[in-house]
């Protein structure tokens, strides 16, 4: 179990993730230090423990920091995460992601750090042949970014198979939704993420949505994702930190509900909620897989992880909700 004793460094604490993931540390009272580069994240985010702004390419003062504040384990969340921009742009992808991740992971071999978490991704799957993907499903990314994070998981392996290094990998998929206090939530007014823009066009910060493709292999032709309130995501952070912190072994995990909802059911409820909102369809985005779903039974049965914060409706309401706390 975490103990106020222990020390925790989280890269991208001040990000959207990672702030709701100190926010949850919080709660157990142990010593927190933020190492981000404010690239994305926001001191605003920042509710606990110490913050170093600190570039994870600068290999030696990440080494001096992990030195001077000998934490008990690392939880690495900071990166780049939008798949269109990934395709874009691979190469700052490649080292956001890898080479950073490749300098988190040896600054803990380094300075004798045996406890690893770790946020990846379910764009590791690729375009799984049923679209709900185990963790046992091959790894196929189609995308840079599904890449430079089922790179860094070999990475992890690879280390972890050499050395005591124990590691957790979190496979998150659609992350969405805002803390009930409203003092954090998806603050990048650039957010290229299906339910965030939804919230901005609701309040009336943009002018419409576009829907990516209406031709896909679905139901109703759009996208399907599962996607997961952000609070039950950090809480399974906690969770898998407890795990590590016994003396657990190794793992990778899903993160999700277990059920998708097309691009399509997404305006539906928001609409249901909200009343209607200009939306047009467009083409389809590059890289964008038809349906990425979670089978989530390892993280529910090993974890004892249960969320509470499930439901389409709670996640949009809560995203728009702290969307009119940024007007
Ligand atoms: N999407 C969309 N319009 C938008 C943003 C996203 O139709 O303005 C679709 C996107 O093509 C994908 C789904 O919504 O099918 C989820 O995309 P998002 O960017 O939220 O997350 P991703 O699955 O790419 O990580």
């Amino acid at each position: 179990m975490i103990q106020k004793t222990h020390r925790l460094l989280i890269t991208g604490g001040a990000g959207y993730i990672g702030s709701h993931i100190v926010m949850a540390l919080k709660d157990t009272g142990a010593s927190v230090l933020v190492v981000d580069n404010l690239s994305t994240g926001f001191r605003e985010n920042l509710h606990y423990g110490d913050c170093v702004v600190l570039d994870l390419a600068d290999r030696d003062r990440l080494n001096r920091c992990f030195h001077d504040f000998k934490p008990d384990a690392v939880l690495h969340i900071a990166g780049s995460i939008v798949v269109p921009e990934s395709v874009r742009d691979p190469i700052t992808y490649y080292y956001n992601n890898t080479m950073n991740s490749l300098n988190v992971i040896d600054a803990c071999l380094n300075n004798r750090i045996g406890h690893f978490l770790f946020s990846s991704t379910a764009a590791v799957y690729g375009i799984p042949p049923e679209g709900i993907c185990a963790e046992s499903a091959p790894l196929c990314p189609i995308n840079p970014y599904g890449h430079t994070k089922a790179m860094t998981e070999r990475m992890l392996a690879d280390t972890a198979e050499a050395s005591s290094l124990r590691y957790v990998a979190l496979r998150y998929f659609n992350v969405a939704g805002a803390h009930p206090s409203l003092q954090l939530g998806q603050r990048m007014p650039d957010a290229t993420h299906l339910i965030k823009i939804i919230a901005q066009v609701i309040t009336q910060k943009r002018a419409s949505l576009s829907v990516f493709g209406t031709d896909y292999p679905t139901p109703d032709g759009t996208c399907i994702r599962d996607y997961i309130h952000v609070c039950d995501l950090a809480d399974a952070h906690v969770r898998a930190l407890d795990w590590l912190l016994s003396g657990g072994k190794s793992l990778t995990l899903n993160c999700g509900y277990s059920r998708g909802f097309s691009v399509n059911e997404v305006i539906k409820t928001a609409e249901d909620l909200y009343g209607p909102f200009p939306v047009t369809a467009a083409d389809r985005r590059p890289g964008d897989p038809p349906q990425l779903i979670a089978n989530a039974d390892r993280i529910r049965s090993t974890l004892n992880w249960t969320p509470r914060y499930d439901g389409l409706s709670r996640i949009i309401q809560s995203a728009v909700e702290f969307e009119k706390s940024l007007l």
